[in-house]
């Protein structure tokens, strides 16, 4: 088998002995590309006929990769370390300008980083981009495999973009591509006041659900307004009597635990390659089938009668 990870651009093809990299800790999980996975453990002719399909956005994914790991290392030499309300009013204008979705803001622990991973700035911009919804409504088809490589790919261009405005701002700035990446971008995400990790492992946030793709770009900049609390922590409770993804997943990699999600991804490898990157656990969540705040007002009323029980 080819062991793709060794023929694409990662932070490792382009390092450089005087960068003072973060480094993961002991906690931290191992990453996982997706092409790899899915040529790992999925089928190959499967593989195959989907690449002639997504090929466009696939190629457009790895070359703006190779561009993110490439210019790493192409930083302004004088930098600024704070950004004042107008700079940052204009860090957003340009963000949304990109087609990003939602912007939040979190400070990366080493426990976030891959353990076969390392970044160079610590300060999160997490950005959110939609998939269309009536296009995953209809997942598994091939109109949803091209959406997700659509979003992956989109985004992998908006970081570079990011990236580069920083510089030219007199920033540092390091992409984190969508498709490939560093960090566990769901937590990352959560971090930043985004939505809450469902039991499925993607992130639930109150206006797309789970019909989004997540990505970031990290900075030195240290007065950036990082969220320090979460308002839908709730989300985890509600997912312990939920399982709905749990049932749906056509081959059982969410586990139904009652408390941490965990997803088996050598199982979920299957149906991602041989039924066009499958994305059930997206259209079979309760955020993606009801609107989120009916699901909030009914748990906190449910949660309430719990706490006072009539006698
Ligand atoms: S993509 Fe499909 S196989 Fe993978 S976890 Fe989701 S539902 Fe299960
Ligand atoms: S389907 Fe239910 S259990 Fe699964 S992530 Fe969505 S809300 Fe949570």
């Amino acid at each position: 088998m080819i062991d793709i990870r060794k023929h694409l651009p990662s932070i490792h093809s382009y390092e450089k002995k005087t960068t003072r990299y973060i480094l993961p800790d002991e906690n931290s999980s191992e990453g996982q590309f997706v092409p790899d996975i899915v040529l790992r453990y999925g089928k190959f002719s499967s593989v195959l006929r989907s690449v002639f399909r997504i090929g466009p956005y696939l190629a457009g994914c790895i070359r703006e990769l190779k561009r993110s790991y490439k210019e790493v290392n192409d930083q302004p030499e004088s930098f600024r370390t704070s950004i004042d309300e107008e700079g940052l009013c204009e860090l957003k204008e340009f963000i949304f300008s990109l087609g990003i979705d939602e912007i939040g803001w979190a400070k990366t622990a080493r426990s976030d980083i891959f353990s076969n991973q390392k970044i160079v700035y610590p300060n999160a911009i997490v950005l959110l981009m939609h998939m269309d919804r009536t296009i995953m409504e209809s997942a598994p088809s091939k109109k949803s495999q091209k959406e997700i490589f659509r979003t992956y790919y989109a985004l992998n261009r908006a970081v570079n973009s990011i990236k580069r405005y920083l510089n030219e701002n007199n920033f540092h700035g390091e992409a984190g591509p969508a498709l490939g990446g560093e960090v566990k971008y769901p937590h990352l995400a959560q971090k930043a006041n985004l939505g809450a990790v469902g039991k499925s492992g993607l992130l639930i946030t109150p206006t797309f659900g789970p019909c989004i793709r997540i990505a970031a770009v990290f900075t030195d900049i240290e007065n950036l307004p990082f969220s320090k609390e979460n308002e839908y922590m709730w989300i985890r409770d509600f997912c312990k009597s939920c399982n709905r993804c749990v049932t749906a997943c056509p081959s059982h990699a969410i586990e139904d635990t009652s408390d941490n999600h965990h997803l088996d991804y050598t199982r979920c490898a299957v149906p991602f390659s041989t039924r066009y990157g499958c994305s059930i656990c997206i259209n079979s969540c309760t955020f993606f089938k009801s609107p989120f705040d009916r699901i909030r007002k009914a748990h906190m009323k449910h949660t309430h009668s719990l706490d006072f029980p009539m006698t």
